[in-house]
């Protein structure tokens, strides 16, 4: 059952701007509001090129709490600071959108928004963001997040994540197409960060091509997303009028809808 007390203004803003939002069941989409209304009050956002609306907290707040929405522990205990930039930005030579340290996010907003408008493309900025804040929750971005004591969960995980992201490795040393965005390739960290946008948004992918890793992020996340908000249903919602997706130098993989 939605909570009679969620404000009606984020509900409607969560329909236009978040697309898995409408598919959630009834209890799943209580949990995940009452997850947002703890972390709208508890971060801070903050940008120096924009106004800060209700629509970049609630939009925000959507990806962060889409990972956590089953974990009962509080999974951003060491973020102190959202920042939203109005876009990408250099570091070192690649044009980024997003950037996580120990304490503090940092997204690009339009990215954010346009990247939610395009669900099913393993793109999500704020889930690869977030994923990052988990990861670097015990003060080492290593691809393992920190999670209730739970030996099972933890006991092949960093074997999972090396062993997936050889396969990225190996794939793109031999020219073939790696099982998910070549960038997982980089270190543990990115691994974790990118196999959690395919989680969210080509679970079928995910779960085809690396299935230890998605049964793991699964038992992580507490959650179900091949199942529970399948690919083959239609989205909706319109691309955001005025947006373009920004060149990012990560690849595109054009597969189409999850298979
Ligand atoms: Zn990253």
């Amino acid at each position: 059952m939605a909570s009679a007390s969620f404000p009606a203004e984020w509900r409607d803003i969560l329909l236009q701007r978040v697309p898995f939002y409408e598919q959630l069941q009834p209890d799943a989409r209580a949990r995940f509001e009452t997850k947002l209304v703890s972390f709208i009050a508890e971060q801070h956002f903050q940008s120096a090129s924009l106004e800060i609306t209700t629509e970049m907290k609630v939009v925000v707040a959507a990806a962060a709490c889409r990972l956590t929405m089953n974990l009962d522990w509080h999974s951003y205990r060491r973020l102190a600071t959202i920042s939203l930039r109005a876009e990408a930005w250099k570091k070192g030579d690649r044009l980024v959108a997003g950037l996580a340290d120990g304490i503090g996010v940092a997204l690009c907003w339009p990215e954010l928004l346009a990247e939610f408008a395009l669900p099913r493309r393993g793109h999500n900025v704020g889930y690869h963001e977030f994923a990052h804040a988990l990861d670097g929750a015990d003060g080492v971005f290593d691809g393992l997040a920190e999670g209730p004591p739970d030996a099972e969960l933890y006991a092949h995980w960093s074997s999972i994540v090396a062993q997936a992201r050889r396969r990225v490795v190996d794939a793109v040393a031999a020219r073939r197409a790696p099982p998910i965005r070549e960038y997982a390739g980089t270190n543990d960290s990115e691994l974790f960060a990118v196999a959690t946008e395919y989680f969210f948004e080509r679970s079928n992918t995910l779960q085809r091509q690396l299935p230890e890793l998605y049964d793991l992020l699964k038992k992580f996340y507490r959650q179900d997303p091949a199942v529970e908000t399948p690919s083959d249903v239609v989205i909706k919602i319109e691309r955001p009028t005025g947006l373009r997706r920004l060149a990012f130098d990560w690849d595109f993989d054009d597969e189409g809808v999850d298979g």
